[in-house]
This record gives C-alpha cells, sequence and structure tokens, in this order.
C-alpha cells in the first residue's frame, strides 16, 4: 500500500471543532517532519475559535489574542476551514471517514454539570455557561434573560476560573467593558444591574480554591469592589496545611495567602463586595411563586479520601442566604455527538491517547481520534490543549507509520457539501468578517463588533463575499 503524507498523496485529516484544541492538533499536523497533510477544519457555527470567542471573557483581551497564533496556522495552504457545518445535520460520521483518512474530534463541552437539588428549575436560576455565552454573543445564548435590574445578591456555586469570570462582568464597572467586545445585549443589561453583592460559594477550603490567584487579584483591583471573607472560612486547617505542603500547587498555596489576607481586612467600604464564602454547600434553592429568593447551604467540614485528598464531609448545621439570582459555575460537561461513542459518566469521548474507543474498556475506533475537553475532560488553560493535541497527533501519526489508518473512498469534501446545498463558511470568508467586525468595532469605540445570530452572520458573510467579487 502506498503510505499517505506525500506531494502525490497528500494525508487527510479533518476536525471537528474549530477550538484552541483544534489549532493546537493541525499545528501539530504542519509541523510533522516530511509529512505532506490536507486539514479540513469544521464548525457548527458561521465563524471559528470555539471558547476562544465564545468563551474567554470580554475584558480578557490578552487571552484572545491566542487567535494570532492560529491565524498562522490558518495561513498554511494545506488548511481550509468549513464554517456552519454541523455534524449529524449537514454530514455524517461516514461522510467524514470516506473522505478523510482520519477525523479527529475537537468538539469540547458544550454542556453544564447540574447541582442535582431541588429548585434548581426556579427562575432566576442560571448556569454559567448560558450568561458566558450570553455576553459574548454566542448565537445559542442570544435569547437568554437575566433580570439584573432587579438584583441585588448574586450567589455563584463554585470556584473555579468560571465563577470568576461571572463574579467579575457582575461587579465590574459597565463602562470598562463597554470598549470590549462585549455582546451589545449584554453591555445594556448590565447597564441596568443593581447587583452589589456576589456570594461565591465553595464547597471546600481556601487552600482547595480552583481559580487562578490573579483572577480573585483581578476582582481586589476593581476600584470599586471589596472582597471579603470571613474569618473563621479563612482558615486552613490542619489536614488542609498537610496537604497543601506536600501537594498543593503554587496556586493554591497563593490562594490560601490572599484570602487569608483579605479575611484580615475585614468588610470594606466600597460599594459592591465579592464575598468568598468557603465550606458550604447548596442543598436547596428555594423561591416564592417559581422565582428564587434564597439558598438554603448545609456546613462541612474536610476530610481525606483514600488518595489524602481534603474532601467535604456534611454537617448537621444549615444557613438561609437571600440570594436574587444564582448562576452554576461546577464545572462544563461534553455532550454526545451523533454516530461517536460517549463515555455517559465521564461526558467525554473514550479513548486511550486520543484514540478513540467504542467504550471505556473497548476496543478501538479506527481513523479517529480526540483532543481538547472531548478528550479529558473540562479541565485546564487554553495553553494546555498544546501538548494534549500534540499527544493525540503523536499517536495519529505512529498509527500511520503502521499502515493503520484505512484509505478514504472519496476526495473533496466540497463537492458533497454543495451537492447537499450546504452554504458552508470557508477560511476567506471569515478574514473577511474578521476584519468587518473590527472595522464596526473601532467605529464604536469598541475592540470588535459581533453579531449575535447564525442568519445575522450568515447574511453579512454573504454580502461581504459579494462587495468583493465586485472588486474583483
Ligand atoms: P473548575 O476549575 O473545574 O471549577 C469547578 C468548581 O465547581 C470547583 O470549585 C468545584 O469544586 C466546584 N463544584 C463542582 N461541583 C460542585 C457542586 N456540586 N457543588 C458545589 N461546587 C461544585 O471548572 P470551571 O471554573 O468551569 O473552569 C473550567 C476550566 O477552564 C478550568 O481549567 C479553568 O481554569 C479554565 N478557565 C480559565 C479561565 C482563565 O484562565 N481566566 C477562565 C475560565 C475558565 P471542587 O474543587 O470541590 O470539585
Amino acid at each position: 500500500m502506498h503510505r499517505p503524507g506525500t506531494e502525490s498523496l497528500p494525508l487527510r485529516v479533518c476536525t471537528v471543532g474549530s477550538g484552541p484544541s483544534a489549532f493546537y492538533a493541525t499545528e501539530a499536523l504542519f509541523k510533522a517532519p516530511g509529512l505532506r497533510v490536507q486539514v479540513d477544519m469544521f464548525d457548527r457555527l458561521p465563524v471559528p475559535y470555539g471558547l476562544v470567542r465564545g468563551g474567554v471573557a470580554p475584558d480578557h483581551q490578552n487571552i484572545k489574542a491566542v487567535v494570532k497564533i492560529y491565524e498562522k496556522i490558518a495561513a498554511n495552504p494545506g488548511f481550509r476551514f468549513f464554517g456552519n457545518v454541523k455534524l449529524g445535520r449537514d454530514l455524517q460520521v461516514a461522510d467524514l471517514l470516506a473522505h478523510y483518512h482520519a477525523v479527529i474530534w475537537a468538539v469540547g463541552a458544550e454542556s453544564d454539570n447540574k447541582l442535582g437539588v431541588p429548585g434548581e428549575d426556579l427562575a432566576g436560576v442560571h448556569s454559567a455557561t448560558e450568561f458566558v455565552g450570553w455576553y459574548n454573543s454566542h448565537p445559542d445564548f442570544r435569547d437568554r434573560r437575566f433580570d439584573l435590574a432587579r438584583a441585588r445578591t448574586v450567589a455563584v456555586v463554585g470556584n473555579g476560573n468560571v465563577a470568576m469570570d461571572v463574579a467579575r462582568v457582575l461587579l465590574q464597572d459597565p463602562a470598562a467593558l463597554a470598549t470590549t467586545d462585549l455582546a451589545e445585549h449584554a453591555l445594556a443589561t448590565l447597564r441596568t444591574s443593581t447587583v452589589r453583592e456576589v456570594v461565591l460559594l465553595g464547597r471546600r477550603g481556601p487552600a482547595q480554591a480552583a481559580f487562578s490567584p490573579k483572577e480573585l487579584e483581578e476582582i481586589a483591583e476593581l476600584p470599586d469592589v471589596d472582597v471579603v471573607v470571613r474569618a473563621d472560612e479563612a482558615v486552613v486547617d490542619p489536614l488542609s496545611a498537610a496537604w497543601l505542603e506536600k501537594e498543593g500547587a503554587r496556586s493554591q498555596q497563593r490562594n490560601a495567602r490572599l484570602i487569608a489576607e483579605h479575611a484580615a481586612h475585614g468588610d470594606g467600604s466600597k460599594a459592591r463586595k465579592l464575598r468568598c464564602r468557603f465550606l458550604v454547600a447548596p442543598v436547596e434553592l428555594q423561591g416564592d411563586n417559581g422565582r428564587l429568593t434564597q439558598v438554603r447551604l448545609q456546613h462541612a467540614t474536610l476530610a481525606a479520601d483514600a488518595d489524602g485528598t481534603p474532601r467535604p464531609v456534611a454537617k448537621d448545621s444549615f444557613e438561609t442566604l437571600a440570594v436574587d439570582l444564582v448562576f452554576k459555575a461546577v464545572g462544563y460537561r461534553g455532550i454526545p455527538v451523533p454516530g461517536v461513542p460517549f463515555d455517559n459518566k465521564k461526558g467525554i469521548i473514550p479513548n486511550r491517547d486520543g484514540r478513540v474507543l467504542e467504550s471505556p474498556a473497548g476496543q478501538r475506533v479506527a481513523g479517529q481520534y480526540v483532543v481538547g475537553w472531548a478528550k479529558r475532560g473540562p479541565t485546564g488553560l487554553i495553553g494546555t490543549n498544546s501538548a494534549d493535541s500534540k499527544a493525540t497527533v503523536e499517536s495519529l501519526l505512529q498509527d500511520l507509520a503502521a499502515d493503520g489508518l484505512a484509505a478514504p473512498t472519496r476526495t473533496d469534501i466540497s463537492d458533497l457539501l454543495r451537492q447537499r446545498h450546504i452554504d458552508h463558511v470557508s477560511w476567506q470568508d471569515w478574514l473577511r468578517l474578521d476584519a468587518w467586525e473590527q472595522s464596526q468595532g473601532k467605529a464604536r469605540g469598541r475592540v470588535r463588533w459581533k453579531l449575535p445570530s447564525v442568519e445575522e452572520l450568515l447574511r453579512t458573510v454573504h454580502a461581504l463575499r459579494g462587495e468583493a467579487a465586485t472588486q474583483i
């Protein structure tokens, strides 16, 4: 058999998803020595970049600047983008396998974990996923409503960086967000906000907080916000102290110090407060006439699990906290792709070293690979995906070297998309839309102006395509 990867027979790979993990996998393929490769990248949205566009907070433009790296990867002549193409609707897995030597699933984790307590469906209870998508103009969430104009106190459940993003967006002066690419509908709502307090609810102690210390520092540096911690909850218990010393990350050690410093400063005198609570878990969200009014919290203590990790153990002690809104920020969760194996327990595509398996302990599925949150679960920063995607590509290249990749029967997927009248967005279309979004933003004193619906995005892509055609 003639092994693909040569000038006359390039290796053909597609990624499904166009977030960081997809781009890092593409980069690893393009950098493989002596390999001639073509990568087609699909996304169900008309725009690329996954969570960099739809997840990273608008006031973190320095993090969003990572797309400069992805633009360079996309400039490789072997790269094509197919936006507005959805698996299960426009294409099936079999279509991909017929056209590519390998398919890389880079579909992320699009849903969120539930709390699993009574009252989760009350009006006023939201997931952070919805809120983050809404303020980032993600088309899936444009119609969500958040009643910030009637809220004073908001509880955010969870102690990760998403919880911190939500807290910061809620507490920050909207004027500071007005120059970013925050969705216009979100800016209008935030301008009416009466939120003065965000209560962050951590089920473990300060030493186990999952957020990065700089996220806490960033909120503490906001001109109008005090970070407030109860002295009794800032204490690092002996179990956590030993755990921190032995295996705590530097970020966790720093968090524990910062939290103790804030506890020493009392309530402060600023108008807005971030209250960090620890060792409390919501056991019921309670309401009146279907609308949230308070959260019943159960207190906890920490005990070592079998690995020695401090875990919360519920105490027979409760309190209620009056709140107007709750945002659940307790982690993302993957959703199944039609026709692709799914590990329902972990919410990921089952895999070994990035090679897709039929089930968690099952056989390999030939020609299919997985990267990013769909591979390892929703953990890690954007950069974590670089090494992780490289590792999956390493598996793919080993399989290629072992002649383990089946030859596709068809050549160019564009023919199939054309036959099916699927109006895909190309990279050239995206570059024009990208320039348009930036120029529209500039005219409004903002870094970028994002349209919040697929229809509006496609209409603009078509208009820009038409303009480009008349200029030739
Ligand atoms: P995360 O870091 O896993 O944090 C989830 C938090 O929810 C943890 O504090 C966890 O507590 C808590 N939790 C889970 N189930 C709970 C329950 N039933 N009740 C109460 N609390 C519960 O997840 P994330 O915040 O969604 O972030 C996902 C990833 O994206 C992370 O790697 C994060 O660092 C990254 N991210 C980074 C940035 C940034 O760099 N600025 C911004 C956003 C996201 P336990 O620890 O006790 O399980």
